[in-house]
């Protein structure tokens, strides 16, 4: 296979700690970065080669910035579709702009992976709060109604338990296009993290299980305390996901377990490295910021087994201002993302610690 070399660059849209990881990964293996982001400071400028401060949508730094790189990609899925279409154009792009548009709209998501034969929360689209009534009916109660696009972290979201809550629900999301979603009987959140390269090699790593406390993620252990079979079937939607896309890079998808059939429905895809997949840097050979950037850059896809079973925990506000603790704590694995303001709900690091494969992790 050939793919890129060493002192090939590697351009990344988003500067936040996902790219920064990125850009760190691409150097362990000589590969240059150009970070691509609006903000004036950012997790990523700390580690990369070369910085664009500029908007998603201006032409002529976006011109400059595609000269510039040998291949792009990015590290969060509300960049324009516009803005990689266009580079697309210009020099590849993965994952390509057709992926980004399908997780960007929860309603086409769902309608693409229940395409596939996998299953989702029952759902429907509504406009208006009367179509949400209608769409309750074939979700039946409780529900979520989420903003079909730009909700991260629990944003954009209001459950609903009776038709009487209904308006305030909707109203209370201040968009007209929402989804309606029944909600999930759900004994544990998993994910799966899946790697394809451009010649279609498919590697997973084992999924982990998502612990969140306010929304926002908390705890991932890996494998997820689940059985064989389960661990296995998850792997096994997985790949058929980034197989049926064509997908090049690290997809996350996030599925629901339940006690009842169906035990496994996708909750949503990420086409790119993901939060839940942090501990993999510490527990693999191959850690899921790697694989991302060989599967790019068309190298062989690396190892994905597990040294041990991983617990990874976000430093999440205040957490960050206990780091000296952790500094002492000979099996903490600690990163801290160079944020220097630790505002409440922001993820300013995480540590991840390994245990033997044998022993039951009790958290
Ligand atoms: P999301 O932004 O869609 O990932 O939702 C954030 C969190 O809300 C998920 O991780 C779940 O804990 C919960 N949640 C979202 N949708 C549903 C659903 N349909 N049923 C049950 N819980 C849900």
């Amino acid at each position: 296979m050939t793919g890129l070399s060493p002192g090939a660059t590697i351009g990344i849209l988003g500067g936040g700690q996902l790219g920064r990881m990125l850009a760190m990964a691409a150097a362990q293996l000589g590969f240059r970065s150009h970070i691509y982001c609006p903000d004036h400071k950012f997790p990523a400028d700390q580690v990369t080669d070369l910085v664009t401060r500029a908007a998603y949508e201006d032409k002529d730094s976006l011109e400059a910035f595609a000269a510039s790189v040998d291949v792009i990609t990015y590290e969060f899925e509300n960049i324009p579709v516009e803005t990689v279409g266009w580079l697309a154009g210009k020099v590849p792009v993965f994952p390509d702009a057709r992926v980004l548009e399908v997780s960007q709209d929860r309603l086409q998501e769902k309608g693409f992976i229940n395409a596939l034969g996998i299953a989702t929360a029952p759902y429907a689209g509504a406009g208006t709060a009367e179509e949400a009534l209608s769409a309750l009916e074939k979700t039946g109660y409780p529900a979520v109604l989420k903003t079909r696009r730009f909700g991260y972290d629990g944003k954009g979201q209001a459950i609903v338990r009776s038709e009487g809550e209904v308006k305030a629900a909707f109203d209370s999301l201040g968009s007209d296009k929402i989804i309606v979603e029944g909600f999930v009987n759900f004994d544990m959140e998993i994910s799966v993290l899946v790697a394809r390269g451009r010649d279609g090699e498919v590697k997973s790593f084992l999924p982990a299980e998502n612990i969140h406390t306010n929304h926002i993620l908390d705890v991932s252990i890996c494998p997820a305390r689940i059985g064989q079979n389960l661990l296995d079937e998850a792997v096994a939607l997985a790949e058929k996901i980034v197989a049926e896309l064509n997908y090049v890079g690290v997809l996350a998808v996030e599925l629901f377990v339940s006690p009842e059939e169906p035990r496994l429905r996708v909750n949503e895809i990420a086409p790119r490295v993901h939060n839940s997949g942090h501990w993999s840097i510490e527990a693999c050979p191959t850690s899921q910021f790697e694989q991302h950037i060989r599967a790019i850059c068309g190298l062989p896809l690396g190892d994905t087994r597990l040294y041990g079973q991983a617990v990874m925990k976000n430093l999440i506000g205040d957490d960050i201002l206990d780091m000296k603790h952790l500094l002492a704590d000979p099996d903490a694995n600690v990163h801290h993302y160079g944020k220097l303001e630790a505002r409440p709900g922001r993820k300013m690091g995480h540590v991840t610690r390994l245990y033997p494969l044998d022993v039951k992790i009790d958290i």
